[in-house]
């Protein structure tokens, strides 16, 4: 156990978190780099090297004679994971907090980095890339005392590119980083901070021994779920899984128990054995649950049955998602799905298409509703077109959120009249460091998943760092707006938002999708309506044009591929009723300024 030292890696997006553990990795010889030495057979076990990597992984590092274990636990980058990430730090003794010498401290990285105070981590700090010309590590450093309080002397410099402090900081994580603390007599406690799917053995459960310790084919109990399995296997982690008869207190590894769907092994459940349970679970779990939702239609009908397969599959790997069947009378069948945030929701979207070739249309996000009605029943609702009839309705209650805005002083202005214009109320204000502020705010979830992120970034100029976690429901008073093309109601285009804004809200929607619908062989009414009230109209012109025109009657090989671009356009765009309507309208509600 004094021989172990588990840590992570906090850095902001590109300040070489990956670069620097690649050269952890190479240093203590856990791979070993040989380009062009690489045989095409090696290629899976190379792709497999990566999975896990990418999650944790072992080294081995001798120091003073003294052989070391290091755990490198992986954090997930962005804010729909934030649960995941204070769950990998909750495993970890130690951070290394890496900050590009040519950028300095950003603020993403600090809500990370209190997580990792918070649970009282040793922070090394490391300025890396000072080999870059126009590296400042004397302002880099300046600002981590400031930001952290340590000595500039603890702060080690470092070249991810050339190697430089390579060694130093290896030294440091084996002097600095206390060894796990935990008891090996006690009930084997062990926290589960990730999972991977393998397609041969199932899911498998990456975990730290808190107490006690867990062997080959031990009956265990995940307390959370309240199911029992053997561990047929346990092991570690290496470039390979590396089975061995037992995890020790302070170790980390994995555990295979012929689990095949993922939604079994909770990020943060606490491992026990059946017959000696431990009185308590880890504290800290959280039941993660969606809390965006969108429709996900597939633009060719036939597809519905593969855009399930994909979706189930894409599940395996990615419990937090959730789905099920849905209609639209605009979009025909298809899927309502459940995401952590809307950074989650673009990767999905992003994997349907990359992994699985899926070409569909995602309609506009919405948050999870909780609807009362006139006799205090409650329903969630999921989806603005299964709003009850407003008749029927007492009163709607949406999820408020937490925020934590960190930024510099002079951005505040702009950031506060951005989170008053999205509903929000501030909570506190408090100085973090230098001119750094911290913000809190009590938000509607619902305005942030519409047109926030871009917002934020932009009048930040990006050095804004956003967390957020749910804080509760409250009553709101919240309008159905409706979208009709042509006097039918699209119901795809229909929003929930909040009574003050929803005449604007209407307003842009038709002005924007003037701009997005293309001229067709008649007119296009657009109109948005409350209830069965027009707030807003515009139309599309009718034309009569015959894209062949002018090519002059001449080049037939140009007028060709003239006619297949229209096709393809044609592709991405979505009948309904009589009118063409292309995929990107169905999110112009994000994009609007
Ligand atoms: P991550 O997003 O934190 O994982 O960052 P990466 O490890 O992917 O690095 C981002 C970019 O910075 C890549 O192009 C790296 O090659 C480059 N990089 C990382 N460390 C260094 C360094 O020490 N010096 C220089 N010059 N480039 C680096
Ligand atoms: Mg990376």
């Amino acid at each position: 156990m004094d021989h172990i030292r588990n840590f992570c890696i906090i850095a902001h997006i590109d300040h070489g978190k990956s670069t620097l553990a690649d050269r952890l990795l190479e240093y203590t010889k856990t791979i070993q780099i040989t380009e062009g030495q690489m045989l095409d057979d090696m290629d899976l076990e190379r792709e497999r090297g990566i999975t896990i990597k990418s999650h944790a992984i072992q080294m081995e590092y001798t120091s003073d004679n003294t052989k070391y274990i290091l755990n490198l636990i992986d954090t997930p980058g962005h804010v729909d994971f934030s649960y995941e990430v204070s769950r990998s730090i909750a495993a970890c003794e130690g951070a290394l907090l890496v900050v590009d010498a040519t950028q300095g401290v950003q603020a993403q990285t600090i809500s990370n980095l209190y997580m990792a105070i918070d649970h009282d981590l040793e922070i090394i700090p490391v300025i890396n890339k000072i080999d870059m010309p126009n590296a400042m590590p004397d302002e880099v450093e300046d600002e981590i005392v400031d930001l952290i309080g340590c000595d500039s002397s603890e702060i080690i410099r470092a070249s991810a590119k050339t190697g430089e402090g390579i060694p130093e900081i290896l030294e440091a994580i084996v002097k600095r980083i206390p060894e796990p603390k935990g008891d090996p007599k006690a009930p084997l406690q062990a926290l589960i901070f990730d999972s991977i799917f393998n397609s041969f053995r199932g899911i498998i459960t990456l975990c730290k021994v808190v107490n006690g310790s867990i062997s080959k084919g031990d009956k265990v109990k995940f307390v959370q779920t309240g199911q029992e399995y053997t561990a047929d296997e346990v092991g570690v982690l290496k470039m390979d899984m590396i089975p061995c008869p037992k995890l020790g207190t302070g170790e980390v590894g994995y555990i295979i128990s012929g689990i095949k769907d993922a939604t079994e092994v909770k990020v943060g459940d606490t491992i026990t054995h059946v017959d000696t349970p431990c009185k308590e679970a880890i504290e800290g779990f959280q039941e993660v649950k969606p809390m965006v939702f969108a429709g996900v239609y597939p633009i060719d009908p036939n597809d519905y049955e593969n855009l399930r397969t994909s979706l189930e599959k894409l599940q395996l790997n990615d419990a937090s998602l959730t789905f099920q069947p849905e209609s639209s009378q605009a979009l025909g069948f298809g899927f309502r799905c459940g995401f952590l945030g809307l950074l989650h929701m673009e990767i999905v979207q992003e994997r349907l298409d990359r992994e699985f070739n899926m070409d569909v249309i995602t309609t506009v996000p919405n948050v999870s509703y909780k609807v009362y009605d006139k006799h205090g029943n409650c329903k969630e609702v999921h989806n603005p077109s299964g709003l009850p009839d407003v008749t029927a309705i007492d009163h709607i209650e949406e999820p408020y959120i937490r925020a934590s805005i960190i930024t510099s002083s002079r951005f505040i202005g702009p950031i506060m009249k951005l989170c008053l214009d999205k509903r929000g109320e501030l909570v506190s204000q408090n100085y973090v460091s230098g001119d750094r502020l911290e913000l809190i705010f009590l938000m509607p979830l619902g305005e942030i998943v519409i047109d926030f992120y871009d917002k934020l970034k932009s009048i930040s100029k990006g050095y804004a760092s956003f967390d957020y976690h749910i804080d509760s429901f409250r009553p709101s008073k919240l309008a159905k707006l409706d979208i009709l093309l042509n006097g039918e109601p699209v119901d795809a285009l229909s929003t929930l938002t909040h009574e003050s804004n929803a005449v604007a809200l209407g307003r842009r929607m038709c002005e924007k999708l003037k701009e997005l619908i293309p001229r067709q062989q008649f007119d296009i009414a657009i109109q948005a309506a409350i209830g069965a009230k027009i707030v807003a109209r515009e139309t599309v012109k009718q034309v009569r044009k015959d894209v062949t025109a002018k090519c002059y009657g001449g080049d037939i090989s140009r007028k060709r591929k003239l006619l297949e671009k229209q096709k393809r356009g044609k592709k991405r765009m979505k009948q309904i009723g009589n009118v063409q309507v292309p995929q990107k309208a169905f999110l112009a509600v994000l994009k609007l300024d």
